[in-house]
């Protein structure tokens, strides 16, 4: 029985849609058994084998157009992708950020000839997407960057050093946000595309030891004197670096929303079939009315979520979600999802603290929704500019 009563969107009515997240459930099922997870989560990233079986399986670039080597879909089925990752806890395998966040920046802001040089190697698994924002002296405050790519033999010589980055161990493919005018502030912001098999000078530092989310590797990486040609500048023009990312992130943060309702809806759901079965004083300890108002409050609370986010779904594929909408999903959902996996993990008493029970999980990766992709005091920043 689904946990909440809240219809699915009406996008997932759509036949082909349903076949298609069939299929996917199917690869994960598959591809992805709890062992090879608990191996990515032990060597600490996914292997890059993984990514081309997931490309051949026809998951990667899912919205790219065909005649980019892509499957011709839309975001409907992006978000397809996104549910059976989460739904069957695909730990570690960041299709989101490759399929939503990075392959858009090429599609939507490259030129006809770099969508051609790149979108069909992301498809097909051959490229692993990352991107490089955020600094050791700059992460909410992204105008203070530091990392500079200058003109140089017809191309670009980029120094810095980046860090936090998902995908930082495996990724060939990295968008790196630098100074094209360093005097220019924001409208001297480029986004550049560095193929790290091709150059010199890119190293990769220390994959950072996590609280959660241990089978991803979040790293820092290194430019030094790292040259790219002109080709490489994305969309071809120097300073619109703020305005690519600003045009993309709305659906980025929904991206954390959906995600966030569905942690949701497994906490609520493990929580229960937990309580049901626990006993205490003579009794489950679903019988005690603390728990039933507990978890009462915690369906209450993830309805909202649902049927707020999925109206947001709706209004992207209408090209109608704009900034201040999706920071309040982010901010609500984020907070929201916090609160309810803390509520659950209370109900599971010592048990929910042990590795073993899922509900643990859910509490160690959910506490990374609220800093990254802008935190929640970012997205009060940017809702408070609405009023
Ligand atoms: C697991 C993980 C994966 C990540 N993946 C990526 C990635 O792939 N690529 C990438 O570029 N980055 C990535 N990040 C970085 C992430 O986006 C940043 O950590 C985040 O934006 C916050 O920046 P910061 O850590 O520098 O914190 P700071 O900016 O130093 O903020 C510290 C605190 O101050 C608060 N604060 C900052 N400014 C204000 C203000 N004006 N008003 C009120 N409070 C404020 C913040 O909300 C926060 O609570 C990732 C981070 C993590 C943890």
């Amino acid at each position: 029985m689904p946990v909440l009563d809240v219809p699915e969107p009406a996008y997932m009515q759509d036949e082909e849609l349903r076949l298609f997240s069939d299929a996917v459930g199917k690869f994960f099922d598959q591809k992805a058994p709890p062992k090879r997870i608990a191996a990515w989560r032990e060597a600490g990233q996914v292997e890059q084998e993984f990514w081309r079986e997931a490309g051949q399986a026809g998951l990667l670039g899912v919205s790219v157009p065909a005649e980019y080597g892509g499957h011709g879909g839309d975001f409907r089925h992006d978000l397809v992708v996104v549910d059976q990752l989460h739904r069957k806890s695909i730990e570690g395998f960041a299709a989101s950020l490759h399929n939503i966040i990075v392959t858009p920046y090429i599609q939507l802001h490259g030129t006809e000839e770099q969508k051609h040089r790149w979108l069909p190697r992301l498809v097909t698994g051959e490229l692993i997407a990352a991107i490089a924002m955020s600094e050791p002296g700059a992460g909410s405050d992204l105008q203070s960057i530091r990392t500079t790519a200058l003109k140089s033999n017809g191309g670009y010589l980029i120094n810095g050093s980046k860090t936090f980055i998902s995908n930082g161990q495996i990724s060939n493919f990295v968008v790196v946000v630098a100074k094209t005018d360093p005097a220019q502030g924001a409208r001297g912001t480029s986004l550049l595309v560095v193929e790290t098999g091709k150059v010199d000078g890119f190293r990769r530092g220390k994959k950072l030891d996590k609280i959660g989310m241990e089978a991803q590797d979040t790293s820092e990486l290194f430019f030094d004197n790292v040259w790219v040609p002109a080709e490489n500048l994305l969309g071809g023009v120097e300073g619109r670096g703020f305005f690519q990312l600003m045009a993309e992130l709305p659906r980025e943060r929904l991206l954390m929303a959906i995600s966030g309702v569905i942690t949701m809806e497994k906490a609520i759901g493990a929580t229960i079939e937990y309580v049901k079965t626990r006993k205490a004083f003579g009794q489950t300890v679903f019988d005690f009315q603390n728990t039933q108002f507990k978890l009462a409050e915690c369906k209450a609370k993830a309805t909202v979520a649902k049927v707020f986010v999925n109206d947001c779904v709706e209004k992207v594929l209408a090209g109608k979600l704009d900034v201040t909408m999706a920071s309040i999903a982010k901010l609500w959902v984020t907070e929201t999802e916090w609160e309810i996996v803390d509520t659950c993990l209370q109900l599971h008493g010592g048990y929910g603290y042990v590795n073993e029970y899922p509900i643990a999980q859910m509490f160690r990766n959910s506490r990374v929704q609220r800093i990254y992709g802008g935190s929640s005091e970012i997205m009060k920043l940017i809702i408070a500019r609405s009023l």
